[in-house]
C-alpha cells in the first residue's frame, strides 16, 4: 500500500480506515493492472469478483437491498475508487459504473425498482449503465433530445445516447429522456431500460484511449413500462444531477488513486536508476518534482475528502465536488506526466504502469463535467453568494 497517512485525517471513521486497508490487501491478490485483449470479458469478470467479495455493497444504498449501509456513503465510495484505481483502472471503472449506473435507483427509485435491481447490482450479477450524454448534448446536457411519448401504461423512447460506459455489456440502463412537461431541464424524466427491451440496440461500440466498454445506443420506438420511471415525470434532470453530485466527487478519488500510483512508480524509479554516478533521486531537480507531486496529491486529497465528508453530513456539495474534481483530475495529469518523464524511454513503452496511467487519466478531465464546466459551477456558486442583497 502506498502512503496511507491521509487515513488519519478527521474526515474518516475507523470503518473507513478498515475498508481502505482490507480492500487494498484484497486488490493486491485479486486485481492485475494489465488486462487481456477482451475488455468486455475482463470487465464482466471484475464486476463478478467485486460483487462476490462484497465490495459492490458500497456502490448501492439500503441494507435490505444488499447495500453496506442505509444510505450511500460517499467517503466509502471514494476510498474504494481511490484504492482500486491505484491497482487497476478497469477495476475502478467496474466498481464506479455499478454505482453510477444504479445511483439514480438508490437515490430516487421506488421500493419495487430497488428490490428488483439493487441486490443484483451489489452481487455483481447485473451490470448497470448511466445514459445521459448525446451527440449534441454533452456539456450542455439540458439540450438532450432523446424523447419519450406516453402510450397507455408505457413510455415509447426514440433517439440516441452516446459515450455510454458499459454500453454493450450492461443488463440495465438508466436513460434520461425528454418528456416535455416543460422546456429545458424541467422536461426530462429518467427511465430504467433493460438490455432486451424491444426497440433498444447498441448502435456502435466506441474504442477509446484506455479501453473499456463504451457505446452509442439507439432507441427506435423502444417500449418500457411507465412503472420503470425513476422519480416523478419532469424530475429527471434533478435525478441525474443528484447522482452526479455523489459520483463527481468519486471521479476525483479515482484520479487520486492514479496519481498515488504514479508517485509510487516515480519514487521506485528515481531511487534505483543510476546516472552520472548517482541515482536520479539524488538530483535536486528530481527532488523538486517529487515534492510538487506529493503536494499536488495532498491538496487534491484534502478537497476530495472534504467534499465526501460534507456530503455524508447532509450538506450540499455542488461547489466542493466541482473543486475536488477539477483539482484532482488536472493535478493527477501533471503528476502522471512527471512520472512518465522520470521513467524516460521506458515511460512510453506500451503497458508499462506509467504509460497506462497516462492514458487512463485523460478521460477523467472530460467526463462527468469537463474541467471548464467545473470552473463555471464554482464561479456560479461564488457569484451567487457575492450578488448584492436587496436592502
Ligand atoms: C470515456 C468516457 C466515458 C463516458 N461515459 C459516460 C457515461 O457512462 N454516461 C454518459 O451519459 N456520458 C458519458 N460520457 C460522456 C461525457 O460526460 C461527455 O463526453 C462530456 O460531458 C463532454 O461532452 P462532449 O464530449 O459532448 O463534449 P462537448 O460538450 O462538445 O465539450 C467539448 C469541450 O468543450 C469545453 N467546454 C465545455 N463547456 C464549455 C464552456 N461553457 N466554456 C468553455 N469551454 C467549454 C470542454 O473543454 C469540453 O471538453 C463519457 C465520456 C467519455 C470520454
Amino acid at each position: 500500500m502506498s502512503d496511507t497517512r491521509f487515513l488519519d485525517w478527521p474526515f474518516f471513521d475507523d470503518r473507513h480506515r478498515a475498508l481502505a486497508r482490507e480492500l487494498d490487501a484484497w486488490a493486491a491478490v485479486h486485481v492485475r493492472r494489465a488486462h487481456g485483449d477482451d475488455v468486455d470479458a475482463d470487465c464482466r469478470a471484475l464486476v463478478r469478483a467485486l460483487g462476490a467479495a462484497g465490495w459492490l455493497r458500497h456502490a448501492v444504498a439500503g441494507r435490505e437491498h444488499g447495500g453496506a449501509g442505509d444510505a450511500i456513503d460517499t467517503r466509502s465510495i471514494c476510498l474504494v475508487r481511490e484504492t482500486l484505481a491505484r491497482h487497476s483502472g478497469l477495476a475502478d471503472f467496474a466498481f464506479a459504473m455499478q454505482g453510477l449506473g444504479s445511483g439514480a435507483i438508490s437515490l430516487h427509485g421506488s421500493p419495487a425498482q430497488k428490490a428488483r435491481w439493487l441486490p443484483q447490482v451489489a452481487r455483481g450479477e447485473a451490470i448497470a449503465a448511466f445514459a445521459l450524454s448525446e451527440p449534441d448534448a454533452g456539456s450542455d446536457v439540458a439540450a438532450l433530445a432523446c424523447s419519450a411519448r406516453i402510450e397507455g401504461d408505457h413510455a415509447v423512447i426514440d433517439g440516441t445516447k452516446t459515450w455510454i460506459s458499459n454500453g454493450g455489456i450492461a443488463d440495465v440502463y438508466v436513460v434520461f429522456v425528454r418528456t416535455g412537461e416543460s422546456q429545458g431541464a424541467r422536461g426530462i424524466s429518467a427511465f430504467i431500460v433493460e438490455a432486451d427491451a424491444p426497440g433498444f440496440e447498441v448502435a456502435e461500440r466506441i474504442a477509446v484511449i484506455a479501453p473499456h466498454p463504451l457505446a452509442r445506443l439507439r432507441f427506435t420506438g423502444c417500449r418500457v413500462p411507465l412503472a420503470n420511471r425513476i422519480g416523478d415525470a419532469g424530475q429527471g434532470f434533478k435525478v441525474a444531477m443528484r447522482t452526479l453530485d455523489v459520483f463527481r466527487t468519486s471521479v476525483a478519488a479515482a484520479a487520486l488513486g492514479f496519481a498515488r500510483r504514479a508517485l509510487d512508480e516515480a519514487l521506485a524509479r528515481a531511487t534505483s536508476r543510476r546516472m552520472f554516478g548517482q541515482v536520479l533521486a539524488d538530483f535536486q531537480l528530481t527532488q523538486a518534482k517529487l515534492a510538487q507531486m506529493a503536494t499536488t496529491i495532498d491538496s487534491a486529497a484534502l478537497l476530495t475528502y472534504r467534499a465526501a465528508w460534507r456530503r455524508d453530513g447532509g450538506h450540499n456539495v455542488t461547489r466542493e465536488a466541482a473543486m475536488a474534481k477539477m483539482v484532482a483530475t488536472e493535478g493527477a495529469q501533471q503528476v502522471i506526466d512527471a512520472a512518465v518523464q522520470m521513467w524516460g524511454g521506458l515511460g512510453v513503452v506500451s503497458e508499462q504502469p506509467v504509460e497506462r496511467l497516462y492514458r487512463e487519466i485523460r478521460s477523467l478531465r472530460i467526463y462527468e463535467g469537463a474541467t471548464e464546466v467545473q470552473q463555471l459551477i464554482i464561479a456560479r456558486e461564488l457569484l451567487k453568494d457575492a450578488a448584492p442583497k436587496p436592502a
